[in-house]
């Protein structure tokens, strides 16, 4: 078996800043595409930032038993990770890079165990997430509340972590990561 590094953290909180620069600088991670039943929002694809299906096609796979996990993180709209992402990226020698919630990233660790590593990004307060999320603009004001009160729950997963990084400040957030991953590597 090969390794896996999970990143959860409330949206907003900079997760996806932090895994694209660190994709960037470590050429054996590689990101997990993530299959959704959710609609695309602003300028995402279809096979980069998710495998958007439709409700049906996402329900088809869960019941062929294709998915490691999957939740419905909010309601009417799920995410889960598909067991062929697992394998394509471990056939190259790659670690895996996971950007799921909080119960699916202990849904991982329950699985992989020592081979997963679980990470949590920490927005420095609820406050700040919910100016970074209504300056973002692409969630309607009904869409912030819901992810605010998604955060304060999630949040309170973050002792289940096996790391937790705050990202007040990006660089210094990022020296963090960047140590914890040294580590993954070189176990
Ligand atoms: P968003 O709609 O902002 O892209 O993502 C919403 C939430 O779904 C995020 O917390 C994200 O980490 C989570 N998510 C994305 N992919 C997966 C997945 O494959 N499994 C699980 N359990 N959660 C996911």
């Amino acid at each position: 078996m090969g390794k896996i590094i999970v990143f959860a953290a409330p949206s907003g909180s900079g997760k996806s800043t932090i895994i694209n620069k660190l994709l960037e600088e470590y050429s054996s991670l590689e990101f997990s595409i993530s299959a959704t039943s959710r609609a695309p929002r602003g300028e995402e694809r279809h096979n980069v930032e998710y495998y958007f299906l439709t409700p049906e096609e996402f329900a088809t796979k869960v019941a062929k038993g294709e998915f490691v996990e999957w939740e419905e993180v909010y309601k009417g709209s799920c995410y889960g990770t598909l067991a062929s992402e697992v394998e394509r990226i471990w056939a190259k020698d790659g670690i895996v890079v996971f950007d799921i919630d909080v119960k699916g990233a202990q849904n991982i660790k329950a699985k992989y165990g020592d081979d997963a590593l679980t990470l949590f990004i920490m927005p420095p307060s609820v406050e700040e997430l919910r100016s970074r999320l209504v300056s973002r603009a692409t969630d309607s004001i009904e869409q912030i509340e819901k992810r605010i009160a998604k955060a304060e729950e999630e949040i309170s997963y973050s002792s289940l972590f096996d790391k937790v990084v705050v990202n007040d400040n990006l660089n210094v957030a990022l020296l963090e990561c960047r140590a914890i991953i040294n580590d993954l590597i070189a176990k």
